[in-house]
């Protein structure tokens, strides 16, 4: 679906938005990407979204894609007598692996590999935050905190552990079954909560066996610190700033952002700045002036992608929160000020030939009167390279693979396109020019950059670059193959 905009929008789907007609609008208000939430939801839901998803691209056209989101090791506290005890600071407080009901004294937290990494002076966030603990003593089976900021905690509160690289597997049994049945259904991406080394993404690559690529949630600390590393076994990233939040001082947060975007774009990989972005619109038609802002940033920065969670899942205005992320993002990127930062923040690192012809396209349309740059791509490389040059001219990605098409539909500015493969490189051209013109990109008197590998039957090759006029009959009159 062609957009007037770059950046991509990513909605999460909930309650508020599993019918066809919902799914749908938010697809023709903007989303490009779905995300599934394995947090919530059992697998038929899941499968029904899913399958809706298909059915909006099957019936629009228009490549669609879909981000499972694995809950990771996800920790929780057991449940109350009371179902709730508020704490007060000072007071102290036990967490044990015993399993009856908690008290104003304790409560199990049923995950023994968290007293075996605990240390004493180590927190313990529960609640998103809203309380926390420090670690006085601890065994194999308990730790006595003491309250540092007091709350109400109750029945299944999730836990943070900001302090300590935690034990635990990446992927526990759940993530591992909805893994295999998402990858089944035929998700795009997927994403990894709580990744905390590069060596995480491991056995999610191994049971994903190339069916979906693999997205790192960054949203603890260790992850921050290991961030090139994971950066460098990750098909893609996603800033996770509510847990982030939690487990580092929030104004930690937005020089995180910024540098894990930047380094993102560097490696020519998409990056998802998501949590919180419209908050209010879970409630409210109008957003606050902060989050529009918030949207706007994240834009300024160059990400590749912005994301509603719980605004599109669970709230009152869905498609008015994915309207409100194309206005701002129609009206940032008309600003010459974001044209000035997207360029000055460009990397001019290039090794191989295809950057170098990715970033000849890119010059030429800027100081041409080129319309678009048509990219020949099967695995989806030489368009996430192009998009890394952020050009000023849309990008149009040529490819034959439907799983191509549907990655890169979380990528800056990447319009993707159905083309059968090709023998001729004139051929190509002619599609190319084609595509650009029923997209609306450009009419006859235009010209288009079109990029390929030649011969077309070997990946990653990119070597051909060509001007070409968008009059069919002056492609046909050329003597050029
Ligand atoms: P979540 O991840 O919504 O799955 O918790 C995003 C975040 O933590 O920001
Ligand atoms: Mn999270």
């Amino acid at each position: 679906m062609r957009r007037n905009r770059n950046v991509k929008i990513v909605a999460t789907l909930g309650p508020a938005s599993s019918t066809y007609d919902v799914i749908k609008a938010l697809h023709e208000a903007g989303a490009d990407v779905f995300r599934l939430n394995m947090s919530h939801g059992e697998h038929a839901d899941i499968a029904k979204r899913h399958d809706i998803i298909r059915q909006v691209e099957k019936d629009l056209n228009s490549p669609i894609g879909i981000l499972a989101d694995l809950q990771g090791p996800k920790l929780r506290v057991g449940t109350f007598e009371n179902e709730f005890e508020d704490l007060e600071a000072g007071a102290s407080f036990r967490l044990d692996l015993n399993d009856e009901p908690g008290s104003k004294e304790r409560v199990q937290l049923p995950h023994p590999e968290i007293f075996a990494a605990l240390k004493t002076g180590a927190h313990l966030l529960i609640n998103d935050g809203k309380i926390r603990l420090e670690v006085e003593s601890c065994g194999a089976d308990f730790a006595q905190c003491r309250v540092e900021i007091g709350g109400t905690i109750s029945d299944r509160k999730g836990v943070n552990v900001p302090d300590v690289v935690l034990p635990l597997a990446a992927l526990s049994d759940k993530d591992r079954k909805d893994l295999e049945f998402v990858c089944d259904l035929g998700v795009d991406w997927l994403a990894l909560s709580f990744v905390q080394r590069p060596q995480d993404l491991l056995e999610a690559r191994e049971l994903a066996a190339g069916r979906a690529a693999i997205l790192s949630k960054i949203e603890k600390p260790t992850a921050v610190e290991q961030f090139d590393e994971i950066l460098n076994v990750s098909d893609g990233i996603m800033v996770a700033r509510g847990d982030l939040g939690v487990e580092l001082p929030v104004q930690n947060v937005p020089p995180i952002q910024k540098r894990l975007v930047r380094k993102c774009r560097a490696a020519a990989k998409p990056v998802i700045v998501a949590t919180q972005m419209l908050e209010s619109m879970i409630e409210s038609p109008m957003p606050t002036r902060a989050e529009v802002s918030d949207v706007a940033t994240a834009i300024y920065e160059g990400a590749d992608a912005i994301m509603l969670s719980a605004e599109s899942a669970a709230g009152q205005y869905p498609i008015e929160a994915v309207t409100t992320m194309d206005n701002v993002a129609t009206e940032v990127e008309s600003d010459p000020t974001y044209t000035s930062i997207i360029e000055a923040s460009r990397s001019a690192n290039r090794t191989s030939v295809a950057e170098g012809i990715v970033a000849a396209a890119r010059e030429i349309a800027e100081t041409t009167e080129v319309k678009a740059i048509c990219c020949y791509t099967e695995s989806g490389t030489t368009a996430l390279l192009t998009a890394r040059e952020r050009p000023r001219v849309p990008i149009i990605a040529m490819t034959s693979l439907m799983e191509t098409a549907r990655r890169l539909a979380l990528s800056w500015g990447t319009n993707c396109v159905m083309s059968g493969p090709k023998k001729r490189f004139k051929h190509a051209v002619i599609s190319a020019v084609r595509a650009t013109l029923s997209e609306g990109y450009a009419t006859a008197d235009d010209q288009v950059v079109v990029t390929a590998g030649v011969p077309f039957n070997i990946p990653g090759t990119t070597n051909i670059l060509r001007v070409a006029p968008c009059d069919e009959r002056q492609i046909y009159s050329t003597e050029l193959e």
